[in-house]
C-alpha cells in the first residue's frame, strides 16, 4: 500500500519497507494518541493536564523547541527511530511561519537564477516524497509562467531553466514542462496581459495547506510516541556542568511553570532561533535576518483566475497568483522585517504592491482594496547575508551547535522539512552512538505516510476517497461534504465520521451545520484545538479562504468551545476578542488600524 517501487531501486528495500509499514500501521491506534509509560494520551487539550504530567516526568532523548514544520519533521523522524521525543510550542502548532507561506511544495524555480543548484535539486526531489506521503494535503498544480518581451525570463532561458528544473527535481515524465505559444498561453489564462506576450512555460508544482501539513506531521510524530504540547513556551534553558539538559516551560493557558529534561535539545523555533540562542549565550557568528511576505485573497467573482500563474512584477520580482476554493490568492512581498514576529500584518504599502502587480499582469481585472476578502503575512527566517536584498538571500538551511550542546536549525523551506529532519536526526543518532554506544534505526520517513496519508499512495487517492463516501452519508452528510472531508482528512476520516456520529446531537443543540461541526469535534478531540483562531485558521483555513463562513458561525463555534473546554466568562471574552481582531487584521492594513 505504501511502498512506491518505482522510486526504490532494490527489491529488498521494497520488501523490507512494505513489511515495516504493515507492522507500524497495525500498531497505530484508531485515535491520534500515544502510549507513554502505559497511559494512552489523546492529542487533545481535553487531556492537557496529562500531557503536562508526561512532559514533566522522565527524561527524553530529544526535546524539540518549536511546533512549526521544522520541529514537526524532527519530532516525527526522531520518534520513528524510536527516540523518546518531546515537542514544545509557545503558540498554536504552525502559528509561526508554517501557516503563513505561499502554500506551495516547490523546488523554487527562481533560485536557479541565483545558481542555488544544490538546494533546488534537493528540495525539488522532496516534492514527490511530500506528495506521496500525504496526498490528502498536497495536490499537483500546473503552473503557468507567462513570458513577455523584456521580462525576467526569456523564452529560451525559460525553456532551458524549466528543463534543468525537471532534471534536478527528478520530475516524472507526465509532469515535465512544456513550452506554449502566446495563443496557447492565453487559452490557459485569458486574463494575462496580451501586450508583449511571446509564450509561456507550463510546469508542475504542488499546492498544499501548510498548517494542515504541519499538523499531520505532528500527529504522525505523536502516533509514534512523541509528547507534544501547544501554548507552552520555553522561557529558560537548564544547564548542568555547562551543558544544556532541559528547559523551563511556561504554560500559556494555565500560567504554570514546569521543567522538561532531555539529552539533546533542538532549537527549531524558526524566526525565534536567535532568541533561544540568546538564552543560551550562543548568539555569535551567523544570525537571522527576517523578511516579511504578504498574500491577498480575492473572490473569483472579482478576479476570475482559472490557472495558477507565476509572473513578473514591474520591479522584476516574481509573484504567484493561485486559484483555490473559489478564491484567488496572490503574493508574496519580500521586505526586511524587525518588528513583532508573532503578529506580522499586511500594511498599506504591501497591499498596494500586490494590487499593482495584479493590475500589471492582469490589466482587465478591475479590483481595488474593497475586493480584498482576507490576507496573511509571515516572516521568513533567513540567514543574514551582508549587502543582499531580501529576495536575493539564500533559502538554504544550516545547523549550528553551541558549546552547551544546543543544536539550532535555521533557514530552510517548508518543502525541505523531511530532509532537514533527516540530517539533524542523523546527527543525533551519531552522537548517541559515540556518547552512549546506543544505536537507533536509520531514517524511516521517506516511505512513511504522515497522519491521514495512509491512503494507498497518491495514485489510489481518488479510489480511496470514493470508498469513504457511504460512511459519510450514514452520518447524514451530503455526498459533497463526505467527499470533501475525506479529501481533507485522508485516512483519518473514519474517525472524523465516528466522532460526528457520536456527538451529532450537539450539532443540533448548538445550531451548527454537520460539515463544520465534524471538523470542530475532530479538531478539539484529536488536533489540540485550544482557541477559535486555532480552529478557523490553522485547522480549517476558513479565515483565509472562507471568511464569510467564520463571520456566520463564530458565535455557535465559540459557544460550543466554551462548554466543551470549560472556559470561564473571561476566557470566552478573551478568545472572542482575539477572533474579532484576526477578522479585522485580515482586511485592514496594520497602519490603518492604529
Ligand atoms: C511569505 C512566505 C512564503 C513562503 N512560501 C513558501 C512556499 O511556498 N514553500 C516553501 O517550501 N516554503 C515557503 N516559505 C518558507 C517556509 O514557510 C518556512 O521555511 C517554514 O514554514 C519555517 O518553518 P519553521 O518550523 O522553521 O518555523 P515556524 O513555522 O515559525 O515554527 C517555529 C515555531 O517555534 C515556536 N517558538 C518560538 N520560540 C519558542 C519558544 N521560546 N518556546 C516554544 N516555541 C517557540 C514559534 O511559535 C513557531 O511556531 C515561505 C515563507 C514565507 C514567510
Amino acid at each position: 500500500m505504501i511502498g512506491q517501487p518505482q522510486r526504490i531501486p532494490e527489491f529488498g528495500i521494497v520488501f523490507c519497507g512494505l513489511f515495516y509499514f504493515h507492522f507500524i500501521n497495525s500498531c497505530i491506534l484508531n485515535t491520534i494518541a500515544n502510549r507513554v509509560g502505559g497511559i494512552t494520551l489523546k492529542f487533545s487539550n481535553l487531556y492537557r493536564d496529562e500531557i503536562g504530567k508526561k512532559l514533566k516526568s522522565g527524561q527524553y532523548d530529544v526535546l524539540v523547541i518549536g511546533g512549526g514544520i521544522t520541529g514537526a519533521g524532527i519530532a516525527f523522524d526522531a520518534a520513528s527511530r524510536v527516540m523518546k521525543t518531546a515537542l514544545i510550542e509557545m503558540q498554536d502548532f504552525a502559528a509561526g511561519t508554517s501557516s503563513r507561506s505561499t502554500k506551495l511544495v516547490h523546488g523554487g524555480l527562481r533560485y536557479l537564477k541565483q545558481y542555488e543548484v544544490k538546494m533546488v535539486a534537493e528540495v525539488g526531489k522532496e516534492r514527490a516524497i511530500v506528495y506521496e506521503n500525504g496526498p490528502h494535503v498536497t495536490t499537483p498544480e500546473w503552473m503557468l509562467l507567462p513570458i513577455h518581451k523584456g521580462g525576467t525570463f526569456g523564452k529560451f532561458s525559460t525553456s532551458i531553466g524549466l528543463r534543468v528544473y525537471d532534471f534536478l527535481a527528478g520530475v516524472k515524465k507526465t509532469e515535465r514542462r512544456t513550452m506554449l505559444t502566446s495563443a496557447e498561453t492565453l487559452a490557459k489564462e485569458p486574463l494575462i496581459k496580451k501586450s508583449g506576450l511571446i509564450g509561456g512555460g507550463y510546469y508542475v508544482e504542488y499546492r498544499t495547506d501548510d498548517a494542515r501539513l504541519t499538523m499531520e506531521v505532528i500527529k504522525a510524530a505523536v502516533e509514534k510516541g512523541t509528547v507534544a504540547c501547544n501554548y507552552a513556551k520555553v522561557i529558560e534553558l537548564i544547564y548542568e556542568s555547562g551543558k544544556v539538559i532541559g528547559v523551563l516551560v511556561k504554560d500559556q493557558l494555565t500560567g504554570e511553570n514546569y521543567e522538561v529534561y532531555a539529552k539533546k535539545i533542538i532549537n527549531a523555533s524558526g524566526p525565534w532561533v536567535d532568541s533561544i540562542r540568546e538564552m543560551d549565550n550562543s548568539k555569535k557568528g551567523k544570525t537571522l535576518q527576517l523578511s516579511k511576505g504578504v498574500h491577498l485573497v480575492i473572490d473569483q467573482t472579482r478576479f476570475p483566475l482559472k490557472q495558477a500563474i507565476y509572473f513578473d512584477t514591474q520591479d522584476g520580482r516574481m509573484v504567484f497568483a493561485i486559484p483555490r476554493d473559489g478564491k484567488a490568492y496572490v503574493g508574496t512581498t519580500d521586505t526586511f522585517y524587525s518588528q513583532d514576529a508573532v503578529n506580522p500584518n499586511m500594511t498599506e504599502s504591501d497591499r498596494s504592491y500586490i494590487l499593482n502587480a495584479i493590475h500589471y499582469m492582469f490589466p482587465e481585472v478591475e479590483i481595488s482594496e474593497k475586493d480584498i476578502e482576507s490576507s496573511w503575512a509571515g516572516v521568513r527566517p533567513l540567514i543574514y547575508e551582508d549587502g543582499k536584498d531580501p529576495s536575493e538571500i539564500s533559502r538554504r538551511d544550516e545547523i549550528w551547535e553551541s558549546n552547551s550542546g544546543l543544536i539550532t536549525i535555521a533557514g530552510g523551506k517548508l518543502t525541505g522539512y523531511r530532509k532537514m529532519a533527516e540530517t539533524i536526526v542523523d546527527l543525533l543518532a551519531e552522537k548517541f552512538q559515540s556518547e552512549e554506544g546506543k544505536d537507533f534505526l536509520a531514517c524511516q520517513t521517506k516511505f512513511m505516510p504522515i497522519s491521514g496519508g495512509d491512503v494507498g499512495g497518491s495514485k489510489n487517492f481518488s479510489t480511496f476517497v470514493a470508498s469513504k463516501i457511504a460512511k459519510g452519508l450514514e452520518s447524514n452528510l451530503t455526498l459533497e461534504e463526505a467527499e470533501q472531508l475525506t479529501r481533507i482528512y485522508g485516512s483519518n476520516v473514519d474517525l472524523v465520521f465516528d466522532l460526528l456520529k457520536l456527538n451529532k446531537s450537539d450539532a443540533g443543540k448548538y445550531g451548527l451545520p454537520l460539515f463544520l461541526f465534524a471538523k470542530l469535534v475532530y479538531g478539539i478531540e484529536e488536533e489540540m484545538v485550544a482557541t477559535p483562531i486555532d480552529f478557523f485558521h490553522r485547522r480549517t483555513g476558513d479565515i483565509l479562504f472562507n471568511i464569510d463562513l467564520v463571520k456566520k458561525w463564530k458565535k455557535e463555534v465559540i459557544d460550543y468551545m466554551t462548554d466543551k473546554l470549560n472556559w470561564t466568562n473571561q476566557e470566552k471574552e478573551k478568545y472572542s476578542l482575539s477572533l474579532e481582531d484576526a477578522l479585522t487584521s485580515a482586511v485592514t492594513p496594520a497602519d490603518e488600524q492604529e
